[in-house]
């Protein structure tokens, strides 16, 4: 895994993009950069008495085309940079998606296991209470990433309405159905990667029936991943988490891995499994299917060269830097972008936050019906912009019609003052 600055990838991709578009300098360092960023220190008590300062982030990006829109993350390596990069990635899934919302992200520098359940919901209050001001059902909506979820948005609204003396539950998305949330939320990021897939394979006349799959991570997006790419037919031979991977020329039962995993904490050591591998064994594993679900650089241009597999489905956000995509394109691996691959999260949240509004619920067909929908609608948008304006890479076509939505929701609202 490389060490690439992601605020810097980001950067790197919006420029290759703007080559194809006719904007002015200034206007593409402003599609770069952050409007704003949040730093804070919580000062927050142990359960032995004792006092504690975590460090946390809020970015808000680009706010043109409607309320920031991000999750919050939980993890030891989170940096101000990550934050920003994530952040500007929301903005280009968010308009990639043609949903009405901008792109911010938060996080925590922590390591959630090593803390109690009160302790957490101590700091994740606190956080909550750094945000109040900020955030607002039009204003910034966070949501769940890596080690966050329905807990930790059912403390963070908890706490904003406490403080607001309202009840708001669209402040936040991702919460627990009996908060406010929607049915199908949680599968939301791993479906639109599998359907995202799914369309790719079709695209290129390929069978998804049979096809061998990988996937790196076995959180919240590739488990699901995972179970519903198994569901279509495809076989899962490799799984892997931060210990390691499993390898299984015949198939893993996914919701069999998923179980073995939540009693032991880990993936490796499943008893079915033919042998156990590293996760660079698994990128580079000779697969029809790669499903990145881990974190960002897990394929950088070291690896790159010994990709193996036809298609990518990026479910997490930046597993692959840019100097690793140019050679997946040289070599003509065709990678769906993170920005279409997992908008699942941020279309199922933006449902979310449409019923909230309403107070009116939907149902799971309904929820899965609309986002499929979306997916394939945009997929087709994208595969479009590739191929009429001879674009070098579909990611490169996803940047190119999202920046031109950000940009004519901005130049539509103009420049004050
Ligand atoms: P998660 O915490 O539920 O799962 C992360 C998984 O990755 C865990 O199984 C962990 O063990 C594994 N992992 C961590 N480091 C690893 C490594 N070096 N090698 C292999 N595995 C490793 O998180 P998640 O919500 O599934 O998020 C995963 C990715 O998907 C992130 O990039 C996140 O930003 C992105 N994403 C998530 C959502 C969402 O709705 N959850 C939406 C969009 C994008």
């Amino acid at each position: 895994m490389s060490d690439v600055n992601p605020y810097q990838s980001l950067r790197t991709q919006i420029d290759e993009a703007a080559q194809y578009l006719d904007v002015a300098d200034g206007q593409i360092e402003r599609l770069k950069t952050p409007e704003r960023v949040l730093e804070t220190n919580l000062s927050v008590e142990m359960d032995d008495g004792s006092i504690e300062v975590f460090r946390a982030y809020r970015s808000q990006f680009n706010g043109d085309r409607g309320p920031y829109k991000g999750g919050i993350r939980y993890h030891p390596g989170v940096t101000r940079d990550e934050v920003k990069a994530l952040s500007g990635w929301m903005v280009y899934k968010t308009a990639t998606s043609d949903i009405p919302l901008g792109g911010g992200k938060g996080g925590i520098v922590i390591d959630p296991s090593d803390y109690s359940e009160a302790e957490l919901e101590r700091i994740t209050r606190a956080f909550a209470e750094e945000l109040t001001p900020l955030i607002g059902v039009d204003r910034d909506v966070p949501a769940p990433d890596v080690n966050t979820g329905q807990r930790e948005m059912n403390w963070i609204k908890d706490t904003y309405e406490t403080i607001e003396n309202t009840t708001e539950p669209g402040v936040i998305t991702g919460k627990d159905i009996s908060s406010g949330g929607s049915e199908g939320r949680v599968e939301a990021t791993g479906r639109s990667t599998v359907v995202a897939a799914s369309e790719a394979f079709e695209y290129l006349g390929k069978d998804l029936e049979g096809a061998t799959v990988a996937v790196q991570g076995y959180g919240n997006a590739g488990w699901i991943a995972a179970k519903l790419i198994y569901e279509m037919g495809a076989n899962v031979v490799a799984v892997s988490d931060s210990s390691g991977g499993i390898y299984r020329e015949e198939s893993f039962d996914p919701v069999a891995v998923k179980e073995f995993k939540r009693e032991t904490g880990s993936v490796v050591g499943y008893p079915d499994a033919d042998r156990e591998l590293t996760n660079d064994e698994l990128l580079t594993l000779d697969v029809d299917l790669l499903v990145p679900a881990a974190l960002e650089n897990a394929i950088d241009e070291q690896l790159a060269p010994d990709i193996a597999a036809d298609v990518i489905s990026e479910a997490a956000n930046g597993p692959i830097t840019p100097a690793a995509d140019e050679i997946l394109r040289e070599e003509d691996v065709l990678v769906v972008p993170d920005i279409l691959a997992n908008a699942g999260g941020v279309v199922v949240s933006y449902f979310e936050w449409v019923q909230n509004r309403q107070r009116f619920y939907w149902s799971e067909d309904r929820v899965n019906e609309e986002l499929d929908e979306t997916i394939v609608d945009q997929f087709q948008t994208l595969i479009d912009a590739y191929e009429s304006r001879d674009l070098p890479s579909l990611r490169i076509a996803a940047y190119v019609v999202a920046l031109e939505r950000v940009i004519d929701a901005g130049e539509e609202a103009g420049t004050w003052p």
